[in-house]
């Protein structure tokens, strides 16, 4: 199976029809039809590392000030106790725990639901232990690789370029507005990833002033380290959606494989 990062941007590309909700929607007519998706979702932060393991995830509307109608939305695909018990055993880099309570987040859903609308493959969300370092995500990531082989789609949901405190609220509907440090940090990365630089991206904080401002929190960028240790040596990686909004964001995303 290939493995996605996929930059999610706002909540509301749920429920809008834009470029890169259709994009999404072209993605899953294409992808190999998965047994299940393993999803780690910039916005479930745990104190240890944990797998949703209920057979029922519930559709969590993990935000604020949005129209009804985001609230309104369920997504009511199927949980992987199975998956997460095998997740949860292939994992020695810690020990994962089984969650009961979390469901899944908007990270996951306002992508997911485009990808699969028909709600009908199973998911398991990942959390990100955010007491740990990159390093020691990237490390966790090497483990699941083998999963791939085993028909389960791997996504990572964030952003490379997040920065809400710095969003440009007069540009809010102009797709491709970026601050010129956004882009900046964006093509570093980019340039980094296409040359197979994880070491560089996992000290990322070394980057400079437009990477610092890019990532001025871990959680929306920690699950691309998780797709690129997925990668091997020889496969193929593409970029798709990989355009600015509103200043401070990329919903730059990736596929390997
Ligand atoms: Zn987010």
């Amino acid at each position: 199976m290939p493995a996605l990062f996929i930059g999610h941007g706002s909540p509301m590309n749920a429920i809008e029809d834009n470029e890169f909700s259709q994009s999404w929607q072209e993605l899953g007519k294409k992808l190999p039809p998965p047994e299940a998706i393993l999803c780690i979702s910039a916005h479930w932060e745990t104190n240890g590392t944990f797998v949703t393991s209920m057979e029922n995830p519930k559709t969590i509307h993990d935000f604020g000030g949005f129209p009804k109608t985001l609230f309104d939305v369920q997504y009511p695909a199927p949980g992987s106790p199975k998956l997460a018990a095998r997740v949860r055993q292939m994992i020695s880099t810690t020990d994962v725990g089984l969650d009961e309570t979390w469901g899944l987040d908007h990270g996951a859903w306002s992508v997911i639901k485009h990808l699969y609308p028909a709600a009908d493959v199973p998911i398991i969300q990942l959390s990100l232990d955010h007491s740990k370092s990159p390093q020691y995500h990237y490390d966790l990531a090497k483990e699941l690789k083998v999963l791939r082989s085993q028909g389960i789609l791997i996504l990572g949901s964030g952003n490379l370029v997040h920065n809400l405190r710095m969003i440009s609220w007069e540009h809010a509907d102009q797709y491709e507005y970026g601050y010129d440090w956004a882009i900046e940090a964006n093509e570093k990365m980019k340039q980094l990833i296409e040359q197979g630089d994880h070491k560089s991206l996992i000290d990322y904080q070394s980057l400079g002033k437009s990477v610092h401002l890019a990532i001025p929190t871990p959680e929306h960028f920690l699950p691309l380290l998780y797709i690129l240790a997925l990668k091997g040596n020889d496969e193929q990686l593409s970029f798709f959606n990989d355009k600015p909004v509103m200043g401070s964001l990329t919903m730059t995303s990736l596929q390997i494989g």
